[in-house]
């Protein structure tokens, strides 16, 4: 296809259509207040456009649904799962996979064999439930990033690395249990991690006899990243840097909610034998028999499919172009967003856009609120109220794979638009009442007002 067209199209037709809930303003501010002014107690039917995650709200191609009625739904060696193994072989080279029920689920598998109490991860930067999982066995997750900016945003902080590896600690006692790197970097804004970085990080595992693996949820918006920016890969087949990518792993966890473009799935894979055993063992007893793992047969004929659709060159341009322009569109309505964006989402500076309204009273969330309020888009806040303390009041917006058009992003870019406008005049929020653990959930926020 020639991309040098204005006009962003989706390289798609819609067979199937599902109706989306327009609520008029009155019902809109009637929704949040029954919802203690929190996005999450929102129930879908009041929602217009969600862009609360990409995590598992993907749309599904025909060829997936299609696929779906060719599940074998055997207890044992399905055929479904032989045939999903033969891609995962073809794209990552790892010759045997376990099915699970989410990439957490992978997570916990892998926390629960691999790791000792008091060892440390290191990781670009962790997920929250990989970094939850490693913690929720005693284990110490370490977070190195690089610096913001710059093509490769996601990488791997290799000096820190350095630092990290060769601590006396780290030599005697053997306390680095692996080195992780996320692809994309999620917690960074779904940044890229170039293949260099990849390289030059195997490079320290052989040198310290540290495992290496990859938390692979982004695997496919990764290696187009690698194949626009990264000098030397520009003529390369998209498969063939993925299994470039992989080749640095001693093994993986990945969900499939994300790149396998997929509504429940995860994956996880591992080279060394006993390993293996171990992890075997650990998915029996929780997720269940190897060649099913925590999913239904027809689960892996869509996943199958849906690795190889993630990598269609046409579906990557279209994707990472449509939120470029949708970045670059908001900063002309007035919205500041964290430039450049990454492969999934887009992230408002909440703090610059509402510098009346201080931390204490949560300008991420005077953010998401308007933007409901005006237009009936569902935001996240990643500030204060996710993470208390936090130096950063982000909102951000995630593109579920396939499932809103242009014009949807034009309104959106409206709505944002009209929020920037009376922006000034916004209020804060301050919490009722709330968990002292993961609040941002289930608070009951009202809007703050002065005494
Ligand atoms: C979503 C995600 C996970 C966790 O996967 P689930 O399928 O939600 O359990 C782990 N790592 C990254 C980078 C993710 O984006």
């Amino acid at each position: 296809m020639s991309w040098d067209f204005q006009t962003i199209i989706e390289p798609f037709r819609i067979k199937s259509v599902e109706a989306i809930p327009i609520l008029s303003r009155t019902e809109r501010e009637v929704a949040l207040e029954a919802a203690a002014h929190n996005l999450f107690k929102l129930p879908a039917a009041a929602v217009t456009i969600d862009l609360l995650t990409d995590s598992g709200t993907g749309a599904m191609s025909s060829a997936q649904w299609a696929a779906l009625m060719t599940g074998d739904e055997s207890y044992a060696g399905s055929n479904s799962y032989f045939a999903l193994q033969k891609v995962v072989e073809r794209l990552t080279g790892f010759t045997d996979v376990f099915p699970c029920h989410q990439g957490r689920a992978a997570e916990r598998i892998l926390s629960r064999t691999v790791i000792e109490p008091g060892q440390i991860i290191l990781n670009n930067t962790h997920f929250d439930t990989t970094r939850a999982n490693f913690e929720a066995v005693g284990a110490e997750a370490v977070d190195l990033p690089v610096p913001p900016g710059g093509d490769f945003a996601g990488n791997m902080d290799l000096d820190a690395l350095d630092a990290a590896l060769t601590t006396d600690a780290g030599r005697a006692a053997r306390r680095v249990a692996m080195v992780m790197v996320t692809i994309t970097n999620n917690a960074v804004g779904g940044q890229p991690v170039s293949m260099a970085n990849l390289r030059a990080v195997r490079q320290r595992c052989d040198d310290f006899g540290v495992p290496l693996y990859l938390d692979a949820a982004r695997f496919a918006e990764n290696a187009w990243f690698i194949k626009q920016r990264e000098p030397g890969f520009g003529d390369v087949a998209l498969e063939d840097i993925v299994r470039q990518m992989f080749a640095v792993a001693d093994g993986f966890t990945m969900s499939a909610k994300k790149d396998g473009i997929v509504n429940i799935g995860g994956l996880l894979a591992v080279r060394d034998p006993e390993w293996h055993q171990a992890m075997k063992n650990e998915l029996i007893l929780t997720e269940g028999f190897p060649t099913y793992g925590g999913l239904a047969g027809r689960d892996l004929e869509a996943l199958s499919v849906g690795l190889l659709e993630a990598l269609d060159e046409d579906y990557l341009h279209y994707r990472t172009r449509s939120i470029a322009y949708f970045s670059e569109r908001l900063i002309e309505v007035g919205v500041p967003v964290i430039m450049p964006p990454g492969g999934h989402a887009v992230y408002i500076d909440a703090k610059k856009m509402l510098p009346h309204i201080p931390p204490e009273q949560f300008p991420g969330v005077a953010l998401i609120n308007a933007l409901y309020i005006e237009g009936g888009v569902r935001a996240v806040e990643l500030g204060s109220l996710m993470f208390p303390g936090s130096p950063r009041e982000l909102v951000r917006m995630a593109m579920p794979r396939r499932v809103y058009t242009q014009a949807h992003v034009d309104y959106v870019i409206e709505v944002a638009g009209r929020v920037a406008k009376r922006a000034a005049a916004l209020p804060g929020y301050e919490i009722v009442k709330a968990p002292a653990a993961l609040r941002h959930f289930s608070a009951v926020l009202a809007p703050h007002r002065e005494i």
